[in-house]
């Protein structure tokens, strides 16, 4: 055999040894790839185990690439994003057809995060806020994106904006959950160490931490009374008490740990980009309760007067990451919705 044979063999064999992983991106902002990269030279660990298959944010991959793949070729795909548009339910089809562990990776995937807000509004309130009515818009003719646009050479087509815009458990089936806006680098490679040693919770687990913040924080604690809930530009916290004695709104109490308690660390409330603990069903809910049990009064026009003072904007602040993933789900919508809470695929206006 040539040399060249020889290395040819060598590295054929080394790549019949790996696992394969995909990490995809579908309605996010791409911060879960750049804490990935994050794990700054374990990546060359990462990829002595693995061949990264799929990734659009760092490899020339195509999605045809992935349909040629067999059902189940890829060992891992680390999926973020929510599902806002009818490209991202495809791709959270396909990648779990193709995937043999589909793991929910990031806020965006596991609650809808930061894009998920946007349920308090349907597609034609945000088509009409973002291509008609902000103060920098020129758009006397009313355009707006059509899925599909014909021209002379043929149709053009974009992906179908949804109403509502979905978590990916309530897409399709996820084996794994990994929170966090983004998740820590650490956690993100503690997770990669589990599925690489095969050390995985039972299905359907977060890959992480069930206790809260407020477990891993520093600061001291005693009686919670308030009177009073103060907003950060108000007030510099004292840097040892309780944030949330002082009359900051610190998510703590119904936050997941895995951050590392980095906000409180430094004088900033925890705004509960990890999600909601082991045993919360609905973060808004938990936190909602942590808040009113701490309150000092039992006269409701007080209660009343402290939250409307204090918590100017409720659904930014018990639902910010979580809103999409929730009990709730989305804002009252007057018309019904279909089965999946979509508008019918018709095209891009209404
Ligand atoms: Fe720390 Fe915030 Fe919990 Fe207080 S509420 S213990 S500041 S994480």
């Amino acid at each position: 055999m040539s040399k060249t044979e020889n290395m040819a063999a060598t590295e054929a064999a080394e790549a019949k040894s790996k696992g394969k992983l995909a990490i995809y991106w579908a309605a996010s902002c791409g911060g879960c790839e750049i804490s990935t990269l994050g794990i700054d030279t374990k990546i060359l660990d990462l990829a002595a185990a693995f061949d990264i298959v799929f990734c659009p944010c760092i490899t020339d991959g195509k999605t045809r690439d992935v349909e040629k793949m067999a059902d189940g070729e890829i060992d891992v795909c680390l999926f973020n994003g929510g599902i806002r548009t009818s490209e991202n339910e495809y791709m959270a089809q396909l990648l779990r057809r193709k995937s043999k562990v589909l793991v929910a990776f990031g806020s965006c995937a596991t609650e809808g995060c930061i894009p998920g807000l946007a349920n308090l509004h349907d597609r034609k309130s945000i088509f009409d806020n973002t291509y008609q009515e902000t103060c920098s818009t020129d758009n006397e003719a009313g355009v707006r994106p059509q899925s599909v646009t014909q021209v002379p050479e043929g149709d053009l087509h974009l992906p179908v904006f949804y109403d509502t815009l979905r978590t990916l458990d309530q897409t399709v089936k996820v084996d794994y959950y990994l929170p966090g806006c983004p998740p820590e680098s650490d956690r993100i490679w503690e997770a990669i160490e589990a599925i690489m040693a095969g050390q995985l919770p039972p299905p359907g687990s977060v890959i992480g931490s069930n206790t809260t913040v407020c477990d891993f924080c520093n600061r001291t604690r005693s009686e919670k009374k308030i009177k009073e809930f103060k907003r950060t530009w108000e007030v510099i916290p004292d840097p040892d008490t309780c944030l949330l004695e002082q009359g900051l709104v610190c998510c703590g109490p119904a936050t997941r740990a895995g951050c590392g308690c980095l906000c409180p660390q430094v004088n900033s409330p925890c705004i509960g980009c990890y999600g909601p603990p082991g045993d919360a069903q609905d973060f808004g809910a938990r936190l909602m309760s942590a808040l009113a049990s701490v309150i000092d009064s039992n006269d409701p026009r007080e209660i009343q007067a402290i939250i409307e003072r204090g918590i100017p904007d409720p659904v930014g602040t018990f639902y910010r990451f979580s809103l999409a993933g929730s009990l709730l789900r989305r804002g009252k919508r007057p018309e019904a919705e279909n089965g999946h809470g979509q508008q019918a695929a018709t095209g891009g206006a209404s």
